[in-house]
């Protein structure tokens, strides 16, 4: 039998505003352990909740760029169960008025493009974070991200392959980034994910038993649990087993998912209307000032980088996949007109330098002014591809500027016909035997002749100006 897969997605995002969601605490990221909580957050008795502009304004921003409607009424409701991150013993959420809902993210498969349909983004808060010692009896629990504004973004099981979640992931990613509304750093959990995976036979419309995975930390880790997973379902049935709905959690080091509770064990969350956040209506203008907020997204930038600068879609579409990227490349060519050769270097030594550092644009140190001045060499033949490179390297590594690197090391390329030329009339002298069999028509002893000038100039000879004045000494 031949199994498809299904795959649907949810994505938590932690907003990155100034306070929580509901009460005026500070989100500051690694402070002392609960401090940065009061009574909203905590729960206490007779405390309430107020909603933060800012957090609903990203909310927005966040929906409008997924293509996604808005509800004409904000209700919160309350998700009630007990766990000891949570200090109210319910989670303000939003159930069956989601803030938004029926949107759309494209990604392309195959050349194609695909719509993955978003089902809903809605608010919600944070709890808090339990920590369990080592060897000791007991644990500890921190609130400061009890009450921090989060997104759920969730998608239709539209996507086919683990490859199409990771690229949705990365597109969805590239879209939040642009926007500026989260850190998006799954590293400090401001951007979590779980992913829905089933399979049915080929063929077959209704959806197969799900499995909700859990624990993952990059979008690489979801594309490995994914594809663990597809694998262990499709042997299960080959077996003649059946498969059950259950939450299973992703082990990186051991590359395998394992049992967390099935369906049965699954909480009854008794959801009802929050009664402390009165219920209240966007206005449509309200909508329409945000929407005008709104940058440049990925496949406009895209699209305006195609006709703008003449670039690939494969080139327009990498340059794009991150926002600092992507500016650091329109600064680059405000400062140095050939797009081309700017996309070039950046995806080439460039990108590759940040992915092994693995570090972000933004912390690359090296000012598009000087790494366009580093173009502007090789344009000048001061220095060739090769030596440019290499400086390249240097200047990212010791932070100091192109221009200060080739000057020190003397590494500037020899263009100058007299020096070079000067340099020409030595090697014929000294090779006089390579010259007759030159002459006499041995045409490989040029390669040597110049070989030998680019010795004598330690390799900083322009090697077409040396062809040149070589041919010409020697009479052609
Ligand atoms: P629940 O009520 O259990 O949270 P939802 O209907 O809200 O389920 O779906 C949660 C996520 O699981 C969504 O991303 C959805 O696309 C995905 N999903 C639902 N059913 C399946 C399935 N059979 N296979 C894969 N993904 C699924
Ligand atoms: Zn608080
Ligand atoms: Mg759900």
């Amino acid at each position: 039998m031949r199994y498809e897969t299904v795959i649907g997605l949810e994505v938590h995002l932690q907003l990155a505003t100034k306070t929580k969601a509901f009460c005026g605490c500070s989100t500051k990221f690694g402070q002392r352990p609960n401090s940065q909580v009061c009574p909203v957050c905590l729960g206490f008795p007779g405390s309430l909740p107020s909603l933060n502009e800012e957090a609903f304004r990203f909310a927005i921003k966040v929906a409008l760029a997924l293509n996604c409607r808005i509800q004409a009424i904000v209700k919160f409701d309350r998700k009630n169960y007990y766990y000891p991150d949570l200090p109210k013993n319910f989670q303000i959420s939003q159930y069956d008025m989601p803030l938004s809902y029926n949107g759309f993210v494209d990604i392309a498969v195959d050349g194609a493009n695909k719509r993955i349909r978003v089902k809903r983004v809605h608010m919600e808060e944070d709890a808090g974070k339990l920590m369990h010692p080592e060897g000791e009896d007991y644990s500890l629990v921190d609130y400061n991200r009890g009450g921090m504004p989060l997104l759920e973004i969730v998608t239709e099981p539209d996507m086919s392959s683990p490859r199409e979640a990771y690229d949705y992931l990365t597109k969805l990613k590239a879209i939040l980034e642009y926007l500026k509304v989260s850190d998006c750093d799954m590293e400090k959990g401001s951007l979590r994910c779980d992913a829905n995976v089933s399979i049915r036979p080929e063929g077959e419309t209704k959806l197969g038993t799900k499995v909700e995975l859990k624990n993952m930390n990059s979008f690489k880790g979801v594309r490995n649990a994914l594809e663990y997973e597809v694998k262990r379902q499709d042997s299960v049935l080959e077996d003649g087993g059946k498969l059950v709905q259950e939450t299973r959690l992703w082990d990186a080091d051991k590359g395998i998912t394992t049992s967390m509770r099935t369906k049965e064990e699954a909480e009854d969350y008794r959801y009802f209307p929050e009664p402390d956040l009165v219920p209240f209506v966007v206005e449509k203008e309200e909508i329409e000032r945000i929407r005008k907020t709104l940058p440049e997204l990925p496949e406009a930038k895209a699209a305006r980088f195609k006709a703008a600068f003449g670039l690939s879609d494969y080139d327009a579409g990498v340059l794009t996949s991150q926002v600092d990227l992507a500016d650091y490349f329109e600064e680059c060519v405000k400062l140095y007109p050939n797009a081309k050769t700017v996309a070039n270097w950046l995806m080439g030594d460039v990108m590759a330098t940040v992915n092994e550092k693995n570090i972000d644009m933004s912390e690359l140190a090296l000012a598009p002014a000087a790494f366009t001045g580093l173009l502007k060499m090789i344009d000048s033949k001061a220095i060739s591809g090769k030596m440019a490179k290499e400086v390249l390297a240097e200047a990212i590594e010791t932070r100091i500027a192109p221009e200060e690197i080739v000057q020190k090391k003397g590494l500037s390329q020899i263009s100058d016909a007299g020096a070079i030329e000067s340099v020409v009339q030595g090697v014929l002298k000294k090779e006089a035997k390579t010259v007759s069999d030159y002459k006499s028509g041995k045409k490989a002893a040029f390669a040597f002749l110049v070989g030998q000038v680019m010795k004598e100039t330690k390799g900083k000879a322009n090697p077409a100006v040396v062809n040149e004045i070589l041919k010409k000494s020697l009479g052609e």
